[in-house]
This record gives structure tokens, C-alpha cells and sequence, in this order.
């Protein structure tokens, strides 16, 4: 890999600061040249026309029939109808027009773990794979997944991801990682965390935390930064993620919040929140994942604390009994903020329509009328949700003059959700990620007639098959796990 030789010749020389700036760029263009992808494609100004508008912005509402204008990167305009001189007119007619989701908390990392993971075998689940395979990646294998990872969720309708990245192995790792955000075009917040293995006495690398900020945060509003904890207290998945001691989590926690930087936790198992708030660690710059356990005294302790709670559907839905229920009707009773993810995709997909879907089935099983939640409260908790729980509402997650333009046409044409009637209802019933036509990034359009305009889809599908089968050979990893029965 040319970048690592070059990172090796401003080891060999002293570092200044100089060098440091070029070793940036240096990977930056690197990474381009040798990327899958072909450059981004411009921003153009165009106007999605006809479209049946779901803006997700109370002043704004909703139109059977309107247009979006875009330009430079940013929405100009949602009316009924607008009239411009020039802009290209992109055709909404049978397409529902809405915000990007936002998918909240995703280990991008694992994303070309799929052959070795088995559902049905437990030494082959998730935690034990990506915890053994995760302490042999290579910054190349980072990097690959992300794209194959990235490349699933714009596919999806994903136009924001919280990467998070818990196994940064050195600084290349975490610049591989960055790079597949980088190249893909997706917005997103890239959670800086521990390696996969490492000893839980051993502090966060802060240093590399700060180095990060200052390379690869330039303010442009695609990328910010936070910091993924290790758990706290003993909790499942503690063996890949690691464990803290609340005098640990203080250190760690303590310099990402000297450095302005947002935390997120994993709280599945034992309940942490008490004792994190007693040690007076609990504030609104913090995000836990996998809201199943919590009772009413903690439920009233995060809303205070303005903590917010992202739950992974898909997944959480897999979990046995005693790892507890998707609390979403508790957690809107308290008015805890929820968001909603995907967590990996080892073993299912990015699918934010069957997240919304299992979410209310869920929901309805255990709930129902007694906390009533509408088909666009999912939507909104999907889209407009998922960027304040990052703390991005101000750019992305509605379609609101001003804001970024994050947007997706959904087909309601495709054979599964013709003909439409509410179409918040054929989102979360019926939508499948083959109905998402279009996917715009910042004003780019990346995706179009279910197409990437720019990324090399097959190069990226090859090259994480490639990694997978290296990975393979270098863990002595069997090469086919037996069927069971
Ligand atoms: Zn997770």
C-alpha cells in the first residue's frame, strides 16, 4: 500500500508540523487515486419536480404533489410548485421525495465478516467473530469494509451514518476508515474507539483521538467526530467492545469531553446509567445504544441528563428474552430522545423500512394503544430524529430551506407498494431498499435509477470478498462450517 510506505518515511523523518499537514493530504489522495470509486460527482442546482413531498418539518408539512429545489449543496426551496430559470428539472412524478435517513450507530468495520458469522451456531455469532478476526485487521481490511458497509447503506436510502469504529488499531486504521466516508460521500460522524482486544486497563489513545481532529475535521459539515466507549460494568458484547471501571471511564470520557467531543455507550445486559450518574457522568453529549433494560428511575434520570437512546431493531429483535425488550413506547412516555440504526450487517441488512417495521410490530405486540406511535413518528425517528440525536438537525434530517440537501425518491410505482395511498403508511409497511431510486449527499446525487453514479460497485463487492478470503488464510480459519442437523 503506497500510503503506508509514505506514513513510514515521515516516521523515519522527524515529524514537523508541516509534515503532518502533507501526511494528511498524502493520504487523502492517496486513498482517491487507489479508491474503488470514481470522484464525486458534482453539485448540481436541479429541481426534483412533482413529487409527493414529505418534508419532516412541522412549518413545512407535506405535499401530494411539490417540488424541492437545490443548489450548491443546500435545499433552496419546498413549495407546491417553484418556478426557476435554468435549473435542471429531475422527475418526481411516482416517487416519494423525503429526507436521507440517519442511521445512528453502525461497526462499519465488520462489514465483510458475513461468510464467518453463522446465526445459528453461538461460537460463530457476531461478538466471537468480529472479536477474534477484528485483532488481525489490517488498515486495508478497515478500509474495505467501510466501503462495502457504505456502499449498503446508500443503497438503502442512508445518507447519514454514526461510524462506529471500535477497532482502531493505529492511526491508519482510524485514516482508512475516514477515507471509505470520505470517498463514499456520506455524511457522518466517525466515533473514534478502542482496538478489538485491548487491554481494558489501558486508556483511550487521546492523542491519536486529538490527531484526528485536527486532520480530518475540517468544518465542512460531512464528517464530525466523537468517541465510542467501552462498556461499562460487565455487559454482552464486553469481550470485542472491552470493559471499563467508572475511574477509567472518567479518563476516557474525560479527555474526548476536553477535546468537545460527543461519547456513545452500548448499555445491553447490567444497567450502567445509575451509577453513571452518580459519578456525574451523564450529560446531553452523550448517546447509549440498545434501550432494553431500563426502568422508569432511570428512564426519568436520561431525559433530565438529556441522553439519548438509538435502538437497532433487527437486531435487538434476534436477542433472547432475558436481554430484555426495545423499551421505544417507555422511552417516548419519558421523553428520552430515540433514534434508530443498524449496528452491523453480518447477518442481516441495512434495511431502515424493515427497522421502522419491526420497530412497530414490536411496539404493537407489547404496547400498542397504551403509548399510541404513528407510521411518521417512525419516518421522523428514522430521519429528523437521527440527526438530533447526533447533533447535526441543523444541516440534515428534514427538508427545510437552509439545511443540507439530504434527500431520497422512494418509488411507489415498484410492484410491492403500488398503488399508494398514505405514504407514510407504504414507508413502514411496504418499502423495500430496491424502491429507493435516488440518494442525494449534499446536493450530490450518488445514486440514480438504482444505480451509484460514481462508486465502482463491483470493485468494491471484489475487493471486500478479496479481504475476507485473505483474512481467512491469515486466522487458519476453517474454510466451511458444517450444517447443523
Ligand atoms: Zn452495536
Amino acid at each position: 500500500m503506497t500510503r503506508m510506505s509514505r506514513r513510514a518515511v515521515l516516521q523515519a523523518t522527524a515529524l514537523s508540523t508541516m509534515a503532518l499537514a502533507t501526511r494528511k493530504v498524502s493520504a487523502q489522495q492517496t486513498r482517491t487515486a487507489a479508491s474503488p470509486s470514481a470522484p464525486l460527482p458534482p453539485r448540481r442546482e436541479f429541481v426534483i419536480r412533482g413529487a409527493t413531498v414529505l418534508s419532516m418539518d412541522p412549518g413545512i408539512g407535506d405535499f401530494a404533489s411539490g417540488d424541492v429545489h437545490v443548489r450548491d449543496g443546500a435545499i433552496v426551496a419546498v413549495a407546491p410548485r417553484i418556478d426557476t430559470a435554468g435549473a435542471e428539472a429531475v422527475e418526481g412524478r411516482g416517487m416519494i421525495c423525503m429526507p436521507g435517513f440517519v442511521d445512528t450507530h453502525w461497526h462499519l468495520w465488520t462489514s465483510f465478516l458475513r461468510p464467518f458469522v453463522r446465526a445459528d451456531v453461538n461460537e460463530l455469532g457476531y461478538f466471537p467473530v468480529s472479536g477474534r478476526l477484528g485483532q488481525l485487521y489490517t488498515p486495508e481490511d478497515s478500509y474495505r469494509s467501510n466501503m462495502l458497509g457504505i456502499a449498503e447503506a446508500l443503497s438503502a436510502g442512508v445518507t447519514t451514518v454514526h461510524n462506529w469504529a471500535h477497532n482502531v488499531r493505529s492511526p491508519d486504521h482510524a485514516d482508512a476508515e475516514i477515507s471509505a466516508m470520505r470517498d463514499c460521500g456520506i455524511r457522518g460522524r466517525f466515533a473514534y474507539g478502542p482496538a478489538a482486544g485491548m487491554p481494558d486497563d489501558k486508556p483511550m489513545d487521546h492523542e491519536g483521538l486529538a490527531r484526528v481532529k485536527r486532520d480530518w475535521m475540517p468544518g465542512d459539515g460531512m464528517l464530525t467526530l466523537g468517541i465510542c466507549s467501552r462498556n461499562i460494568g460487565a455487559s454482552i458484547g464486553g469481550a470485542t467492545r472491552g470493559t471499563l471501571t467508572i475511574e477509567m471511564a472518567k479518563r476516557d470520557w474525560g479527555g474526548a469531553r476536553a477535546l468537545g467531543l460527543p461519547i456513545s455507550l452500548h448499555t445491553s445486559g447490567a444497567s450502567p446509567i445509575k451509577v453513571l450518574d452518580e459519578a456525574g457522568l451523564l450529560g446531553p453529549d452523550l448517546q447509549f445504544i440498545h434501550p432494553l433494560l431500563t426502568t422508569p428511575e432511570e428512564r426519568a434520570i436520561l431525559k433530565t441528563r438529556g441522553v439519548s437512546y438509538s435502538t437497532a431493531p433487527t437486531g435487538e429483535a434476534r436477542r433472547p428474552a432475558s436481554a430484555g425488550v426495545i423499551q421505544l413506547g417507555e422511552l417516548l412516555e419519558a421523553g428520552v430522545k430515540v433514534s434508530l440504526s443498524t449496528d452491523h450487517t453480518t447477518n442481516y441488512n441495512c434495511d431502515p423500512f424493515v427497522a421502522m417495521r419491526i420497530l412497530f410490530a414490536l411496539h404493537q405486540h407489547r404496547i400498542g394503544d397504551k403509548v399510541p406511535v404513528t407510521v411518521k413518528r417512525l419516518v421522523q425517528l428514522a430521519t429528523l430524529d437521527g440527526a438530533v440525536d447526533l447533533g447535526i438537525a441543523d444541516k440534515t434530517g428534514s427538508l427545510t430551506p437552509g439545511k443540507r440537501a439530504d434527500i431520497i425518491l422512494v418509488r411507489t410505482t415498484d410492484i410491492n407498494m403500488a398503488p399508494v395511498g398514505d405514504p407514510y403508511e407504504a414507508l413502514v409497511s411496504l418499502a423495500q431498499p430496491g424502491n429507493v431510486d435516488t440518494v442525494i449527499v449534499d446536493g450530490r446525487v450518488l445514486r440514480q435509477a438504482n444505480k451509484f453514479t460514481a462508486l465502482d460497485h463491483p470493485k468494491v463487492v471484489r475487493e471486500a470478498q478479496e479481504a475476507a478470503t485473505a483474512l481467512r488464510a491469515k486466522a487458519g480459519w476453517p474454510a466451511a462450517t458444517p450444517q447443523r442437523g
